[in-house]
């Protein structure tokens, strides 16, 4: 068994006072993501995509947010120790892809600058990082624009 495949999803409501980070870039916006880290959905749901293919558990038991050692974590940071730890286990990440339901703002012209951040520390070159914005289409409270979801998936392969 080389091949194996995870799956990641994270939300975090849009609040003001706090900057949006999404794939470890800061976005120009009125209002940010809320939450105990930088609250970088884009990240968290990637980093449970590899943690899912490696059977590694969760972002949740590998960072609990009852740990004061994790407040304000950078999400570049925990997805820098989490490469590492699927380098350890002898894993390689093949293919990252991804989508971040947004209504506002808009996610494309920020991709390039996401995948000069993430690419490098996921090991993969940027044809093999895929990162997409949708709206939802003005429905539920993504619509609303309360809330930022994002979803992963990844393909890591046994060195
Ligand atoms: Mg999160």
């Amino acid at each position: 068994m080389s091949d194996r495949i995870g799956l990641g999803y994270d939300l975090h409501r849009l609040v003001p006072g706090r900057k949006l980070i999404l794939g470890g870039l800061e976005i120009p916006f009125s209002r940010g993501l809320e939450g105990h880290s930088d609250a970088d959905a884009l990240i968290h749901a990637v980093i449970d995509a590899l943690l899912g293919a490696s059977g590694d558990g969760d972002i949740g038991r590998l960072f609990p947010d009852s740990d004061p050692a994790w407040k304000n974590a950078r999400g570049a940071d925990l997805l820098r120790t989490v490469v590492a730890r699927l380098d350890a286990a002898g894993l390689e990440i093949v293919h990252v892809d991804t989508v971040i339901a947004a209504e506002k703002p808009a996610v494309a012209p920020h991709v390039g600058d996401m995948k000069k951040i993430l690419c490098p520390l996921l090991g993969i070159g940027p044809d093999a990082l895929g990162i997409k914005g949708k709206t939802n289409e003005g429905v539920g409270a993504i619509g609303r624009g309360e809330a930022i979801a994002c979803w992963a998936v990844a393909l890591l392969r046994a060195k």
